[in-house]
């Protein structure tokens, strides 16, 4: 892969990215980049205690160097979240200063960098420091808002980032693993948008499919690089990051290109306040975790013979929308949003002569569709080889969940968002609970014992 070629065609459809640069020892290049797109204003070199000794203070050093005016802020708490009252000092500290942050850092510094920029109707530059999830780029940032509730921000993505590769392979490895637990999710998710796309539901927009899709293979084919913090490797993980947040943007802040029913495994965990030995597990872990049990719905799926669908028997058993409300609220009573998988379900389902015309489609079409497919995942054994290799979660338990967990959530990842999954075309061509018994089953990959 030509890091430079991708670059310069991100550069052509992107709005919002005005600079990508890539490559290792290129702390040197902020203070150019920064009078040109900034002239005459002062840079704020934003870091934590360790991103501060990581980069920042390279980055800080650069920038006077070249005599560029600059000051610092420093966040010196040992654990910190995106919490308001840091929203109220980066406020502050832009006010006062009338300058430009240059977030180094990972997604809590880029995140609040990236709120006080756009609260200033103002830009900032992102030096990340690990790859370790796709969120750099997007055009939201997820903040504790005054009464403490995690809410994402619209804002606007950074126009300019500078990717060191030798400062994202200095993070730990487990932080680069999780990252490419998060990239890994976009095999799967983009084998469900061909289905929706099948179906009719959400059209692939070509160019976010490109950017998310083109290189996909390339950038994982390294786990022992993940593992081993090897810097072109790293890179290529973190090109992958940000091209994520891209392919959003350039799909109108749409995150189909990015995100399916894996995430909402992580959704699920996220929601129950899921942890680990009384610890938070990671992002990229958890996707890690639903792209594995992804990969094994479609192996399950590729073996099954979906010409032989009895299209009139499954429409006269697809259930009403009552009854799919009703079948939601039951799932989700204990859940701590017990409204959502009906809310969800209402955007989601079908009249019966929709869902014919969808299963005449995959009928018909089925034996090269599962080729495209069958092009388009990783068979589990092998997702679970790269995981392994990588150092990212292969089990369930490895996150302190059983099969049973797994299994359990899936029903409410069916139904806990509108967008179609894989889940929906089991529902629909009436063998989910086959799928669940080839997964979850006797001699399954995540057997229910
Ligand atoms: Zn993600």
């Amino acid at each position: 892969m030509d890091t430079q070629k991708v670059i310069e065609e991100v550069l052509k459809v992107s709005f919002a990215t005005k600079a990508l640069e890539f490559g290792a020892d290129i702390m040197d290049r902020i203070p150019g980049l920064f009078t040109k797109f900034f002239p005459g204003r002062k840079a704020i070199v934003f870091a934590d205690k360790i991103t501060w000794k990581v980069a920042g203070e390279r980055a800080f050093y650069e920038l006077a160097k070249a005599g560029v005016p600059a000051t610092t802020f420093i966040i010196t708490d040992d654990r910190f979240h995106p919490d308001w009252k840091y929203v109220e000092m980066i406020d502050k500290v832009i006010e006062q200063e009338n300058g430009i942050l240059i977030a180094v850092g990972s997604g809590v510094i880029n995140d609040l960098a990236k709120f006080g920029a756009f609260r200033h109707n103002d830009q900032y530059i992102c030096v990340p420091t690990v790859a370790s999830v796709d969120g750099y780029t997007s055009a939201t940032a997820a903040i504790n808002d005054e009464r403490g509730a995690k809410v994402s921000f619209k804002c606007k993505s950074p126009s300019i980032i500078v990717a060191d590769s030798k400062v994202l392979a200095s993070a730990p490895w487990f932080l680069s693993a999780a990252g490419y637990g998060d990239l890994a999710s976009k095999v799967t998710s983009g084998a469900e948008w061909m289905i929706a796309d099948l179906f009719g539901t959400e059209p692939i927009h070509p160019a976010a499919w490109s950017l998310t899709q083109d290189h996909l293979r390339e950038m994982l084919s390294d786990p022992d690089g993940v593992r081993n913090g090897n810097p072109e490797t790293i890179e290529a993980l973190f090109l992958g990051l940000a091209l994520a947040g891209i392919g959003i943007e350039v799909s109108g802040g749409d995150t189909r290109c990015v995100s399916c029913a894996e995430h909402l495994y992580n959704h699920y965990m996220d929601m129950t306040h899921h942890t680990n030995n009384g610890r938070p597990v990671s992002h990229g872990f958890q996707v890690a975790i639903g792209e594995l049990t992804l990969c094994a719905f479609f192996d399950a799926l590729l073996e099954m013979d979906l010409t032989k669908i009895d299209v009139d028997k499954c429409v006269e058993a697809w259930p009403s929308l009552e009854e799919e409300q009703d079948r939601a609220t039951k799932i989700f009573a204990d859940f701590p949003v017990p409204t959502l998988g009906y809310e969800e379900i209402t955007k989601k389902w079908q009249p019966k002569e929709e869902v014919r015309v969808q299963l005449e489609k995959v009928k018909a079409c089925w034996p090269e569709f599962r080729e495209k497919l069958r092009a388009q995942v990783i068979p589990f054994k092998e997702m679970q080889d790269l995981f392994r290799r990588a150092g990212a979660p292969t089990t369930p338990e490895e996150i302190g969940l059983t099969n049973a967990d797994i299994r359990k959530m899936t029903d409410f990842v069916q139904l806990m968002r509108w967008r179609i999954n894989v889940l929906d075309l089991a529902k629909r061509a009436c063998f989910y609970d086959e799928l669940m018994d080839k997964v979850f089953g006797k001699g399954g990959v995540w057997e229910v014992k």
